[in-house]
């Protein structure tokens, strides 16, 4: 008798796919999300295809285990299983690793169509104890697993349980199969402007055609992009198929919603790492049965097992977030490319300042290009104005100079709002004692700590290690000797509120805007015209539409040259640009100020007089000469471990086994560029390869012949942001 087999890539990273006997009565196929056994425990698992997953371990049919069950979800589907072997291939992942991201949680899968949730019922338990009253005083109005109450009260599953015992929460069943209402392609259809229409018309095509395609939509800020896109959607919509569209952040999920309902009528689905269990599955079950049609989301949201996808869409494609930096090391705009290849759909890019490798892409005839070059209506660029401070010193102890203490009195006489850019969390970026000189850094990390005046704590902004600002030096002793030195929002904000006392200020970063929620009250803030100047890092810098946001001035315009690696130039041509198409989005005209050392440097001049193209020439030029990417590639690997020395010798080991191949060099080991993270030592070598090289085979086969005690992590990063 033949038994049936099935290989299954089970969800451990760390095992390759196994094989096991399908018991008589079970139908699987590829895709069939089933559980199987390992030693004494359970795991779920992905049936693939034999031949498209070799396994190192043949084990004789005799052997073999039963798989215990096929879970009760749609398979995942051909495209997908090609994207997680190519995203595992590409980014030398383990597939499993992949395909776990497609999983999201294994919870998702589970059967039944109702889940049971908790809610404070309003009514106090006849005990209260402290820890009961704090606990129910967090919970709110939310509802959720116990798990996840317990959570968010910060106290253990039990008093929890005990709060539902005694009558204060109470158990609410939630229809997890309640379809997500249908958008309506026909409701608020807006009138675009000819070379909106233009666009709109070519996408429209490439949604019908049901092809891959991959386009770049290049429109400057303001340009009415999100509008073009949308009509994509529409016809993804009419013809029944899914959209899905990635932003790079979060915080920028609640303004698209808004946005996405006075266009569509209802919400997307949106995807994001705060959902609960029930909206996790939801959304993962109707995305998978094809009944969620447009879904937006934080970069996971890629690998989802969409039915249909008509099109793909990445907003401010150029984001340095979608470069996923651990687990598996993917850049989730080329990952969507991919996905747009293998489900046969368009795949937008959308963007003011598209990547340097995105134009390459362009003028080598691989994406069709569509340009919206000016504003939607009357609203005009904003003008941009090189403020050289050493001509123009600040004040004393002060960080913004006086041309620009003058433009912002006039807006703020106009009643009109102010933006300060400074990508700088907190107060001051290092602070030392001026006795003995004595300067704070993490105890995991080679990064100095921040002080944070409003919550009081110097920060690691790499670990999260936090301490209370000390009143004296722990070095000398010294009392008041401790001072901050440089800028951070939060002392711009103090300066703001020194100068302009009347005016409501709002300092904006990713410790006071953390969820949608608070995103969406900053808007409202903004938008009822509470706040009159914004003092704020990158998350203000893209996404937002404020139409009397009149002056925007970039505090420390050369920050993001620091570092010199050959990104520097773009990173900070694409930050201000972005940041700069804030200002007069609406009718009345934008300034904006670029307060430099180097008002020469050729990107202050690009930006300064608007020559976008021949920045772009001239950095593009410049990546030829090095042979950078898009013109050749480079992968790190990083050796890290608790012992230094550890890491050390294994980073030179791998040095001195690298394969001598023509056109390809190895750099290092060198300290990473952050030399000690979380507690582990870094060293990094750089591979540089020649375009055509398949470099990802040389690493595997090199690495795969050494190996190292498990102290000692290797991590392999293909195409790194940093080189
Ligand atoms: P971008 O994403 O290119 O920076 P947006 O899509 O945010 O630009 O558009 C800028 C502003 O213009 C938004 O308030 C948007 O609602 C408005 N807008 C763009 N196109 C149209 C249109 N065809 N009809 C009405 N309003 C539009
Ligand atoms: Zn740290």
């Amino acid at each position: 008798m033949v038994s049936s087999r099935a290989r299954v890539l089970v969800m451990n990273a760390a095992l390759g796919p196994l094989d096991y006997r399908v018991p008589h009565g079970m139908e699987v196929e590829p895709g069939s999300i089933v559980v199987a056994p390992l030693g004494p425990r359970q795991l779920v698992g992905i049936v693939w295809e034999p031949e498209r997953m070799p396994s190192d371990a043949e084990v004789g049919d005799n052997r073999l285990r039963n798989l215990v069950n096929v879970m009760p979800a749609p398979p995942l589907a051909a495209p997908l299983r090609r994207l997680i072997e190519w995203t595992a291939d590409y980014y030398l992942a383990p597939a499993a690793a992949v395909a776990r991201m497609t999983l999201a949680s294994t919870s998702a899968l589970e059967g039944g169509r109702t889940i049971t949730e908790y809610r404070a019922t309003g009514t106090p338990p006849t005990r209260m104890t402290p820890q009961r009253a704090q606990a129910l005083e967090r919970i709110g109005d939310r509802q959720g697993l116990i798990r996840e109450l317990a959570i968010a009260a910060d106290v253990s599953d039990g008093v929890i349980r005990g709060l539902v015992k005694a009558g204060a929460i109470e158990a609410v069943e939630v229809d997890i199969d309640s379809p997500f209402p249908l958008p309506d392609p026909s409701r608020g259809v807006p009138t675009l402007s000819p070379d909106q229409h233009t666009a709109a018309q070519a996408l429209i095509a490439a949604v019908e055609a049901r092809d891959f395609e991959p386009w770049l939509l290049d429109g400057v800020t303001g340009s009415g992009k999100t509008e073009v896109y949308f009509e994509a959607i529409a016809a993804a919509i009419a013809a029944g198929r899914q959209s899905l569209v990635l932003l790079p952040e979060i915080a920028l999920t609640e303004p698209f919603l808004k946005r996405f309902t006075q266009r569509f009528g209802c919400e997307p689905v949106a995807w994001h790492s705060g959902l609960r269990q029930s909206q996790r599955r939801r959304a993962w079950r109707q995305i998978a049965e094809g009944q969620a049609l447009v879904t937006v989301g934080a970069r996971s949201a890629l690998f989802l097992p969409y039915a249909n996808l008509g099109v793909i869409v990445v907003d401010e494609a150029h984001e340095t977030s979608f470069k996923q930096e651990d687990g598996v090391h993917y850049h989730a705009r080329d990952v969507a490319v991919m996905r747009g290849l293998f489900e046969k759909c368009p795949v937008v890019l959308a963007s003011a300042t598209p990547a340097i490798e995105t134009r390459h892409q362009v003028e080598i005839g691989r994406y069709k290009e569509l340009k919206l070059p000016g504003r939607y209506g009357s609203a005009e660029m904003p003008e941009i104005t090189g403020l050289d401070l050493i001509a123009h010193p600040p004040e004393r102890g002060r960080w913004i100079a006086p041309p620009l203490v003058n433009a912002i009195d006039e807006t703020l006489a106009r009643r009109e709002q102010v933006l300060l850019f400074l990508n700088r969390r907190g107060y001051a970026p290092l602070t030392l004692c001026r006795t003995c000189g004595h300067r704070f850094q993490c105890p995991n990390c080679t990064a100095w700590m921040v002080e944070h005046r409003l919550t009081r704590r110097l920060a690691c902004h790499h670990c999260g290690h936090i301490e209370p600002v000390p009143r004296a030096c722990p070095e000398c002793g010294n009392e008041d000797s401790l001072v901050a030195c440089g800028p951070g929002v939060e002392r711009i904000a103090d300066e703001v509120a020194a100068l302009w006392p009347d005016a409501k200020a709002a300092i904006v970063t990713s410790d006071t805007i953390w969820s949608p929620a608070k995103a969406a009250e900053f808007v409202h803030r903004m938008e009822a015209g509470d706040i009159d100047i914004v003092v704020g890092t990158q998350l203000v810098t893209k996404g937002y539409h404020f139409p009397n946001l009149t002056l925007v001035g970039v505090i420390d315009a050369d920050l993001g040259l620091e570092g010199g690696d050959l990104r520097a130039a773009e990173r900070t041509f694409h930050q201000i640009m972005q940041v700069s198409g804030r200002a007069g989005r609406g009718e009345k005209p934008g300034k904006v100020f670029l307060q430099t050392h180097a008002p020469g440097a050729a990107v202050m001049q690009a930006l300064i007089t608007g020559d976008a193209d021949s920045f772009y020439a001239a950095e593009t030029e410049a990546r030829r000469e090095a042979g950078a990417p898009p013109f050749g590639r480079y992968a790190a690997i990083v050796v890290s471990s608790e012992d230094k020395d550890a890491a050390h010798d294994i980073a030179l080991r791998i040095a001195r086994t690298a394969p001598r191949i023509e056109g390809m060099h190895v750099y290092g080991p060198a300290p990473a560029p952050l030399a000690m993270l979380r507690g582990r030592h870094r060293f990094r070598l750089l591979v540089h390869a020649r375009r055509a090289l398949d470099v990802q085979d040389v690493i595997r086969d090199w690495l795969g012949g050494l190996d190292w005690k498990p102290k000692v992590r290797v991590a392999v990063d293909v195409d790194p942001y940093s080189f």
